[in-house]
């Protein structure tokens, strides 16, 4: 039994910890999943309604291939219909692999002696944005070990460090963290720096799994991580992140937690998480992880198309520790977020490498990636493929915070907002960053996209702003 509060002395009723193994096995061992059932709760979502612990179970259950395939298709129309056909781009930026933890599948845990242990300072940390800003990236998650040294104040200045470096033309718009649960009072702290997304994975709802995988430090204390969200509202922070590491426990369970975990904001904040996570566990220096629980490719495109129709309104983020051939075909069930020109080795990003292709160092990073193209390899496969790679930051920057939300349940948003805002950070990148081929190709898909646009003045207000952004400015949108 995991509700026990009392031991933690909680007395803010919000705190307390929110998952029960038991309900979980309950809906997943006792939910049948019939072909009317799983047609209906397909149907249920594709209504713009977000499912159930128990509908969801259903989706989880189905296991006919003809099914399998029912569930991906839902996804792929839910993800057409409600979101088109953009994709926002990212990219994480590690500023420091200090760590008190020894988590087992990680290469940063306190054991590994083999890994350098690198902190950016300042001049470092400046040297990572402008390379970053260089090659025409507006969004980055700064990630961070769990140790003493990033405290809040640490994290919350490197914040403001990140948004104060420019390049040229190159800004960083918006800074997201992935780093350790912090007590409210942090998390007022790294608020104030302006963060977006405050980002932490729960890595294995389930608790027994949990503390067999977290072998020392602070992250042992699964309730301190599994409120850290919790904490982050209190302190103003309602645009938040979560996930669960695929590879630990049993899939099913994960998918149902992280709906759990859903519910729990919707039914307490009246909002739910900015994005859903589903990193799968890559090769690490020193991994050390029992292999019953990997995901195959198979339950991983399933699961990506479980939780895109459980929870229609959240933003899917789909990382470049994924291959190139599954990213392509995940990307079809609604991720709305990827990563792009990933380097995870500290200080990666400036490192002038001796050779092209130069192997990646696995003592220098967390784990291995497995998508190594460049931004704008990423640019033209998107291209090629009539996603239209956005860097859009327009919501967060206007107050207009939930932007997947109003995406999704604001009638017209996306034509009236997204599209034509994505539509203008790609402008700005073929101006500023890209090849003559990608700006051709780049300079079609926005012709394309301009002739389906209805509304002749909003269209040549549009119009204008190109004008205007191939003319020298900068930063606009609607
Ligand atoms: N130290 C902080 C923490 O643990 O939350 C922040 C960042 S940690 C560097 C970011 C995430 O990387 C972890 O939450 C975990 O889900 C993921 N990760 C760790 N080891 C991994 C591996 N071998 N393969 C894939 N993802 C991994
Ligand atoms: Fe440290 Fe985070 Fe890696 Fe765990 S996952 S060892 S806390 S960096």
């Amino acid at each position: 039994m995991i509700f026990r509060p009392e031991k933690l002395k909680i007395k803010d009723q919000r705190m307390k910890p929110f998952i029960d193994a038991d309900e979980i096995w309950g809906y997943i061992n006792a939910t049948p999943a019939t072909k009317e059932k799983v047609r209906e709760v397909i149907a249920k979502s594709l209504d713009k309604n977000r499912l159930t612990l128990e509908e969801t179970a259903v989706l989880i259950n189905a296991s006919d291939p003809e099914l399998i395939e029912e569930i991906k298709q839902g996804a792929r129309t839910l993800k057409e219909r409600v979101y088109g056909q953009r994709i926002v781009l990212f990219a994480p930026l590690y500023v420091g692999n200090l760590c008190t933890n020894n988590c087992v599948y990680c290469g940063f845990k306190a054991s590994n002696k083999q890994l350098k242990r690198v902190t950016l300072n300042e001049e470092d940390l400046i040297a990572q944005v402008k390379a970053l800003e260089d090659t025409g990236q507006k969004r980055l998650i700064l990630v961070y070990g769990e140790h003493p040294k990033y405290d809040a104040k640490f994290i919350a200045d490197s914040v403001r460090t990140v948004y104060s470096v420019r390049s040229g033309p190159g800004e960083i718009r918006r800074v997201n963290i992935n780093a350790a649960p912090m007590d409210i009072d942090g998390f007022r702290m790294v608020k104030d720096a302006k963060i977006g997304t405050y980002q932490i994975f729960q890595e294995t709802y389930h608790e027994e799994t949990y503390a067999k995988v977290h072998m020392g430090g602070m992250k042992r204390n699964y309730e301190w991580r599994l409120t850290a969200l919790d904490r982050a509202q209190e302190a103003g922070i309602d645009d938040v992140g979560i996930g669960a590491l695929f590879g630990l426990y049993d899939w099913r369970f994960e998918v149902l937690s992280l709906v759990r975990h859903t519910n729990h904001f919707e039914a307490v904040y009246n909002v739910g998480p900015h994005t859903i996570s589903f990193p799968r566990i890559q090769y690490a220096s020193q991994l050390n992880i029992d292999g019953t629980h990997l995901v195959t490719d198979e339950q991983f495109t399933r699961l990506v198309a479980i939780l895109r129709l459980a929870v229609p309104y959240t933003g899917l983020i789909l990382t470049a520790r994924e291959p190139a051939a599954i990213r392509d075909e995940i990307m079809q069930f609604g991720v709305s977020q990827i990563d792009g020109g990933t380097n995870i080795e500290m200080g990666g990003y400036a490192k002038k490498k001796e050779k092209e292709n130069e192997e990646q160092d696995i003592d220098l990073e967390q784990f291995q990636i497995n998508d190594n193209r460049t931004l704008n390899e990423i640019m033209d496969e998107l291209i090629a493929n009539k996603y239209i790679p956005s860097f859009c930051t327009a919501c967060y920057r206007l107050g207009r915070t939930g932007e997947h939300f109003m995406e999704f349940s604001v009638p017209g948003f996306i034509k009236r907002f997204c599209q034509p805002n994505a539509i203008m950070t790609l402008v700005e990148y073929l101006e500023d960053y890209a090849p003559p081929e990608t700006k051709a190709r780049g300079y079609e898909l926005v012709s394309e996209k301009l002739d389906e646009i209805e509304d002749p003045a909003f269209k040549a207000n549009l119009l204008d702003k190109i004008g205007q952004l191939k003319a020298g400015k900068r930063d606009l949108y609607f």
